[in-house]
């Protein structure tokens, strides 16, 4: 449930409620609007069912909540979140580009990519040391020596390091690396991981899965904000569909639905989505145009000899190609780049 507060309620109104939630032993979050306070309850209900709440004074009403995720919701928290990752915003104003290998293969092919990146303006470097492969015989990533890879890449150009995590072992690892992880679509719904992630507070991309609903991807953000972390960038990287065309297909939709459902950014990965470096770009300008927060794509100097996901991965030329087409866009829909 959440209690919204008259437009003219006073700071000693919104106190007192907060204090009557805390002694009944709720939870509370309070959301500090342009207009009005909000003031989310979070526990069992049953709690109030002596506290006529609606009378307190500065209180305009109550309003149940009916989703069945609370604090990713926007009933919970009507304006949009914008997460600030070390100065950098994702879900303002500016897009947010997060570029780099599928893979971290050396320090070489690492290297070189990311000066070309930070060249292209983008602020985010992503590169996978741990990765989870549909076979087990595939490319495994370079683990630890990935993540110190990254880092000192981190540390030679500035960007920022977005990283996978698959397990509370390559999570401790990556806490010390990087500054954003990653959790891939087939451990969406690995809740353990979630919990964990929530609870070291890391700023964390959360892809959707393979198979699932918006409802159920909106419930896997829940378990990492239940735990008190509140960094979280959602992410369409495509769904699975009877179409074969296409590795995956990606969900459109997804960006205004999830828009209205919930005050987190959204970016979209269209490297994944389709499988195909040639679709790469078309997907692009199509998700930033239906209001995605930002991009991640797989970008390697050269595809064809890439340890995991070439076929899907631009070349240096078609990124810049990529951010040259977009720049138009965002400004037509009023963002920036
Ligand atoms: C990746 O980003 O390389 C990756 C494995 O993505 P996903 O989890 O979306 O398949
Ligand atoms: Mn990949």
């Amino acid at each position: 449930m959440v209690i919204v507060m008259k437009s003219k309620a006073t700071q000693d109104q919104i106190n007192n409620v907060e204090k009557l939630l805390k002694d009944l032993g709720l939870g509370v979050h309070i959301s500090v609007g342009s207009e009005r306070t909000i003031i989310g309850v979070i526990g069992d209900k049953r709690k109030l069912a002596n506290t006529p709440l609606e009378i307190m004074p500065g209180v305009e009403r109550l309003v149940p909540i009916v989703e069945p995720f609370k604090l990713v919701g926007k009933t919970f928290k009507p304006e949009s979140s914008i997460i600030n990752i070390k100065g950098i915003e994702v879900g303002g104003r500016s897009l947010a580009i997060i570029a780099g290998p599928c893979a971290v293969e050396s320090e070489e092919q690492i290297m070189e990519t990311a000066i070309f990146l930070k060249s292209q303006g983008v602020q985010f470097l992503r590169g996978g040391a741990y990765k989870p492969r549909t076979s087990p015989y595939s490319f495994q990533g370079l683990g630890e020596e990935g993540l110190k890879l990254l880092a000192q890449v981190r540390k030679e150009t500035g960007l920022l390091i977005v990283s996978e995590v698959v397990s509370h072992d390559s999570l401790e690892k990556a806490m010390e690396y990087v500054d954003v992880v990653q959790i891939g679509a087939r451990n969406m719904q690995n809740f353990d991981l979630l919990q964990r992630v929530g609870r070291s507070k890391m700023p964390v991309i959360l892809k959707r899965g393979l198979s699932s609903n918006i409802e159920e991807w909106l419930n896997a953000a829940e378990y990492i904000m239940s735990e008190g972390n509140y960094n979280i960038i959602l992410c369409e990287r495509g769904i699975r569909t009877f179409e074969t065309a296409t590795r995956n297909t990606m969900d459109i939709n997804a960006i205004p639905v999830v828009k209205e459902l919930s005050h987190l950014p959204i970016i979209a990965d269209p490297s994944h989505g389709t499988g195909n470096w040639k679709y790469v770009n078309a997907t692009a300008r199509a998700f930033i145009a239906a209001g995605a927060d930002g991009l991640i794509i797989e970008v390697h100097p050269d595809p064809e000899h890439a340890a995991s996901d070439g076929p899907q991965s631009l070349k240096p030329e078609v990124f810049d190609e990529l951010m040259q087409v977009l720049k138009p866009i965002a400004q037509a829909i009023g963002r920036k780049l």
